[in-house]
């Protein structure tokens, strides 16, 4: 079933703020594929039953347009799979093609009374799609069409029946006009709310793991190093008994700030704990993890949250680990178990040795100036366990 989904949907990643628009994209997938099976079922169906009738099809011209459609849409979901840049363009593509189906459906199937519902349902998905502009533009369209093509129908809808489908057509807008801005924006919001913790911004943990063992996969295939940076906070109990917790939160915000702005975009920050945030560094060999939590370590050190009329002197402590061997590696959720263990153990060597410093797993604690002699100079050379 998770292989089938990849081919229908590609195997391209959507980021973590990309939310509205992965959902996009798989939408108007999903609705791709069901007009390409609706559509040939149609022809299918409607082509045969002629067949056992003796006679030609009902209407060629709808048969027709049928066929454009079916084709339309398959050429859509080839052009949008792999490419969701491509989405606004497919979303206006579908539009267009859909149209031209309800009005044929509209002009050439006059023995279908209902065959008008293609229009209301059609509107939400404009709206989802391309928002409430593009709704309302559309929405325009196919009242004024309907009300030009309605005289030369071979079935036209009486005055009333018009009138009808006219306001709740307009109703139908407003509604959506109102709603689905509002709608997808609380979705976004839900969503990040169940991705990061609100006090300092980062990952949950359990998103920080299922991220970060992503990008593992993702480094795996690709060949990249990659590396972890655990940082706890120095005597943190401490600046909690002395100063209280309220200036302990706002202690952890300032320096969850001063994280977020040292690390490149692709690098994934999770609070892992009270005062622990951990860092996974995609494409970074040792001497760029060690570089990265040198400059981590000293921005938190000359940080100085102020507290009223005091600058609060905090420092942290930070254990850096690099990955050892792709090939040695199990699966990535285990990979990155076993990187945060290496972590963990640097962490508590840079805290036995002092705190406010670095320590590399199977290197130990470093101070500034050694750090040239213990990196390795190729980048990715992992260092022997020890
Ligand atoms: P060490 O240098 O050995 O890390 O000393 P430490 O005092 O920081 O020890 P430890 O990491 O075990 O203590 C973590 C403390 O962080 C315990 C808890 O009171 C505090 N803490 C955890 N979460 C929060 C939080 O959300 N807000 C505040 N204000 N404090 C927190
Ligand atoms: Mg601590
Ligand atoms: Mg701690």
């Amino acid at each position: 079933m998770h292989r089938i989904g990849r081919w229908y949907f590609g195997a391209q990643q959507f980021g973590e703020t990309q939310w509205l628009t992965e959902f996009r994209y798989r939408f108007l997938m999903v609705l791709l594929g069901v007009s390409v099976v609706a559509s040939t079922a149609y022809l299918l169906l409607g082509l045969t039953l002629a067949g056992a009738a003796g006679a030609q099809a009902a209407a060629p011209d709808h048969i027709r347009s049928m066929r454009i459609f079916a084709m339309a849409s398959t050429l859509l979901w080839i052009a949008l799979r792999e490419r969701p840049q491509l989405l606004v363009a497919v979303a206006w593509g579908y539009e267009i093609v859909g149209l031209m189906a309800h009005a044929s459906a509209l002009v050439y199937l006059p023995s279908d009374e209902l065959r008008i519902l293609w229009i209301f349902t059609n509107l939400p998905i404009a709206y989802l799609l391309l928002g409430r502009v593009a709704g309302g533009l559309l929405t325009a369209l196919t009242v004024l069409g309907l009300l030009a093509l309605n005289p030369s129908l071979a079935a036209p809808y009486s005055e009333p029946a018009l009138a009808t489908a006219m306001v709740s057509l307009v109703f139908l807008s407003v509604f959506l006009h109102a709603s689905v801005g509002q709608m997808l924006g609380l979705f976004v919001r839900l969503r990040t709310l169940t991705l990061r913790d609100p006090l300092t911004g980062a990952l949950h943990t359990r998103a920080y793991h299922t991220l970060a063992a992503r990008q593992i996969g993702a480094s795996r295939r690709s060949g990249q190093p990659f590396a972890l940076l655990a940082i706890d906070l120095d005597r943190f109990k401490v600046v909690n008994q002395t100063w209280g917790h309220e200036a302990g939160d706002e202690v952890l915000k300032a320096v969850a700030t001063c994280v977020h702005a040292g690390v490149r975009e692709g690098d994934i920050v999770g609070r892992i704990g009270g005062e622990e945030f951990a860092v996974f560094l995609p494409e970074t060999h040792l001497a760029g993890a060690v570089a990265l939590a040198e400059r981590l370590r000293h921005a938190i050190e000359v940080l100085a949250p102020r507290l009223g009329e005091q600058d609060l002197p905090i420092t942290a402590s930070i254990g850096v680990a690099i990955q050892s061997d792709h090939a040695q590696a199990r699966d990535d959720a285990a990979s990155l178990r076993s990187l945060e263990r290496e972590a963990g153990i640097a962490l508590a060597d840079a805290k036995s040795e002092g705190r406010n410093r670095v320590a590399v797993f199977g290197v130990g604690g470093l101070r500034s100036e050694s750090l040239p002699e213990v990196l390795p100079s190729g980048p990715g050379r992992p260092i022997p366990a020890g």
